[in-house]
């Protein structure tokens, strides 16, 4: 007997409230159900499959890798590992990579060397954590604690010292917090679970320049916007302010777990042997996905189609949103698009998202105001005008 969604309910841990079908199969932007039916894919597995479903250039290089080598542990390097820090270090700021599993443990990393950095350089008073009202930046104690979101972190016992919280977009209540103690600000790009709400650029120019009068680091969380998101591989270009710290994971392996810190030479001289590890971060077959996912994704006619992809899910739901006005405001940067509801359907994302999702499509939530689109950054133009075409019928649906 094939497993069911029933089986959720007596065999797992209920920290999650999957959807009432279950995923079987998924080809590009096409997912398949056990019943056979069939989804247009404009979720994206909440921004990580950047490359839709099976792409054949990932899964070539997952399978090669399948029958070469898995893992050896970080007591040995391997050669996917070492190929692909090679191309991000040429591709960006960085001169340094630590490779991980999560967004979260990339966050936990970046966090700690921004902490270990502050204390050797200045001393132990030297570790505050500044972060945004409403951010998110992972899940285990540390990160979901400088995420500004108490419903995440309240609840389990006390909260590691020294995080502070600033207003998004308010460089005035920033100024308010810093000080010379304060070893780090990390801020994403874009607030993405929070409503796909991007910074201005004076907020975050003024956020690096605050961090270098203070002698703080500046750490982007780009876990959500980076790896050809928003249309450059990484948010950071599009503003035009360098981070000291970043962190990526989601779309770096197109759906294979690993993260990635970023970072300079000389940070990351602070991190010496012994000081942070995990067993399988820098995993050959993770290293291999993301490598060949890399390549994709980091090729001008990828990065320049995202722009020609938005434009057109932008458009289109512009027109739905003229015929039956559902929406404020459509927003986001590239594929990572926010469309947030009027006033007049305060609270009904998931109405939305329910609707959508009967009508043969998935899509996201950014709270419960807000849709969220992250699909995959190759998505065909078929696909967009099917998925468009189905989230009107959704909408109308929804209006009753
Ligand atoms: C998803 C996300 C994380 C957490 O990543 P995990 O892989 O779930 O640990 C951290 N920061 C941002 C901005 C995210 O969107």
């Amino acid at each position: 007997m094939s497993p069911t969604r029933a089986d959720f309910d007596q065999y797992m841990v209920p920290n999650y409230a999957p959807a009432a079908f279950v995923p079987v199969r998924g080809q590009g932007s096409r997912v398949w159900d056990q019943a056979g039916r069939e989804y247009v894919d404009f979720a994206g597995g909440i921004a990580v499959n950047s490359l839709g479903h099976c792409h054949p250039a990932a899964v070539a290089a997952l399978t090669e890798q399948a029958n070469k080598l898995w893992h050896v542990s970080n007591v040995f390097t391997n050669e996917p590992a070492l190929a692909l820090a090679e191309k991000i270090v040429a591709a960006t700021f960085a001169e340094r990579v630590f490779f991980c599993n999560s967004g979260a443990e990339a966050n936990e990393a970046a966090l700690k060397l921004a902490r270990r950095v502050g204390i050797d350089r200045f001393g132990p008073q030297k570790h505050k954590v500044l972060s945004a009202v409403n951010s998110f930046h992972g899940r285990t104690f540390f990160t979901v604690s400088v995420g500004g979101q108490p419903k995440y972190s309240d609840g389990f016992g006390p909260r590691p010292e020294g995080i502070a919280h600033f207003d998004y977009n308010d460089l005035a209540s920033v100024e308010a917090l810093i000080d010379d103690d304060t070893a780090c600000v990390i801020v994403e790009p874009i607030l993405g679970e929070s409503g796909v709400l991007p910074a201005t650029r004076e907020f975050l120019q003024g956020l690096r320049a605050l961090c270098d009068r203070h002698n703080a680091l500046l750490i982007f969380d780009e876990v959500q916007t980076g790896m050809g998101r928003t249309g450059h591989l990484f948010a950071y270009e599009h503003f035009g302010v360098v981070p000291d710290i970043l962190s990526s994971a989601k779309s770096l392996g197109g759906g294979f777990p690993i993260g990635a810190m970023l970072t300079t030479d000389v940070l990351a001289r602070h991190l010496s042997a012994g000081t942070h590890g995990t067993t399988y971060g820098g995993n050959p077959l993770a290293c291999a996905v993301a490598g060949a996912v890399f390549d994709v994704i980091n090729d001008p006619a990828t990065l320049a189609g995202i722009a020609d992809k938005r434009a057109r899910i932008v458009a289109g739901l512009e027109a739905i949103n003229a015929e039956l006005g559902v929406f404020d405001q459509i927003r986001g940067l590239g594929l990572l698009i926010g469309a947030a509801l009027k006033p007049a359907y305060e609270g009904r994302a998931k109405d939305v998202l329910n609707a959508a999702t009967a009508e043969g499509l998935m899509v996201l939530m950014a709270g419960p105001n807000v849709i969220r689109l992250a699909p995959s950054l190759v998505i065909a133009d078929a696909d967009i005008d099917e998925g468009l075409a189905r989230f009107a019928r959704a909408l109308k649906a929804f209006k009753g």
